[in-house]
């Protein structure tokens, strides 16, 4: 630390991503990304359509030469996929620079020290920092015994809320209905439902965005549309809320998006057929995934999202995810009381997944 940061933020532990390593090649099931490419569409609109390719990126009038020029800081061309996709107006959609940047935004907007806000204490782990970061009182609500949110914790709760939904880590979902509970009950409070994993199984509640004006439904192009690196997010909610969130956008960064993300996303989204083949391929896999892990005796959480959250009672979860680490699978374990057990496994491709079950068998036998 240098003398220099200011004293709010010295005892702030920042958000620890998973790891992105760079020394050897892992089968990599850490950080949920898509283990299949962008949609085809993508790699048109950034090379240009007829077999152009890298050439065609030269070109005057290709994107890259509009690099030199800043991009659309409405992001116009980008809202109106989203708002077709999802059948509403283009002014109920914010593109971020990842579903964090909203995040961010929306906290940075809607909570201070005497707005708290309420989030399932097993979550996704950037909703502290971001209350710490931005002075908002946090109040975790601990999971069932069966890590299940409990609704109730949220019905009347009279807090702003965040929850993720399906949940991370554990891939469990609450209903719509459960959400538009929550969502009916606290008129005067902000509710927050992130849908980065709701693709691969749940259902979303964007639908209900016209009917409440104190939801806001927050999804990711990095998981089911396999841009994490392009860094892609939205918001949707009603008008107002959209404002107060472009409010917060063009006080800090109004040109979010960069031209080569607005491009892929325009075309991820408008590719329907791709995004339901490969969705449908990884619910697939994570099924058969969770069988094989099962007949081994492993405890695995019924996912909705595209990875598996699993625990043995013969193998810890440090030593599971180390032993994997050595044999050159990477995912994700947190030294956290509640979830220590347990590892999150990404769901791969089938290819990923049998070598994870052969290499998880073969541990399990050493262990005899
Ligand atoms: N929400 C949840 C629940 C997540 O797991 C993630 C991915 N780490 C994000 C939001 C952020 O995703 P991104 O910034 O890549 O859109």
């Amino acid at each position: 630390m240098s003398r220099f940061l200011s004293g709010k933020f010295a005892a702030i532990e920042p958000y620890t991503p998973g790891e992105q390593p760079q020394d050897r090649s892992y089968i990599k099931l850490n950080t949920n990304e898509n283990p299949y490419p962008p949609s085809p569409k993508v790699f048109e609109a950034i090379f240009g359509g007829n077999g152009g390719g890298e050439k065609r990126l030269a070109e005057p009038g290709a994107e890259i030469d509009k690099l030199r020029l800043y991009s659309d800081p409405e992001v116009r061309e980008l809202s109106e996929a989203i708002a077709g996709f999802y059948h509403i107006s283009p002014e109920q959609v914010l593109v971020g620079n990842g579903s964090d940047e909203i995040l961010a935004f929306a906290f940075l907007a809607f909570g201070d020290d005497t707005k708290p806000v309420r989030f399932p204490a097993v979550s996704y782990g950037f909703y502290p920092v971001f209350a710490r970061l931005f002075g908002i009182s946090a109040e975790p609500a601990a999971l069932r015994e069966d890590f299940t949110i409990d609704p109730a914790d949220y019905i009347g709760c009279g807090r702003n809320v965040v929850i993720a939904n399906p949940n991370a880590p554990t891939g469990i979902a609450l209903e719509p209905a459960q959400i538009e509970a929550i969502v009916k009950s606290n008129p005067d409070h902000l509710v927050i439902i992130d849908e980065a994993y709701v693709d691969f199984g749940g259902e979303s509640v964007i639908p209900l965005i016209d009917r409440y004006d104190n939801l806001m439904v927050v999804q990711t192009f990095s998981k089911s549309r396999s841009l994490a690196g392009a860094r892609l997010g939205f918001a949707a909610a009603c008008r107002e809320i959209i404002s107060d969130m472009n409010k917060m956008k063009f006080s800090f960064n109004p040109y979010n998006v960069n031209r080569l993300s607005i491009l892929a996303g325009t075309a991820a989204m408008k590719d329907r057929p791709y995004f339901e083949r490969c969705t449908a391929a990884i619910r697939e896999t994570r099924e058969e995934t969770a069988a094989e892990l099962r007949r081994m005796g492993f405890t695995v959480l019924p996912s909705k999202a595209n990875f598996l959250f699993a625990k043995s009672d013969r193998i810890g979860g440090g030593e599971y995810f180390r032993q994997l680490k050595e044999r050159g699978i990477l995912v994700r374990h947190w030294d956290k009381p509640e979830i220590r057990d347990y590892v999150r496994i990404t769901v791969g491709t089938p290819q990923d997944m049998k070598t994870l079950c052969r290499v998880t068998e073969e541990l399990l036998a050493e262990r005899i």
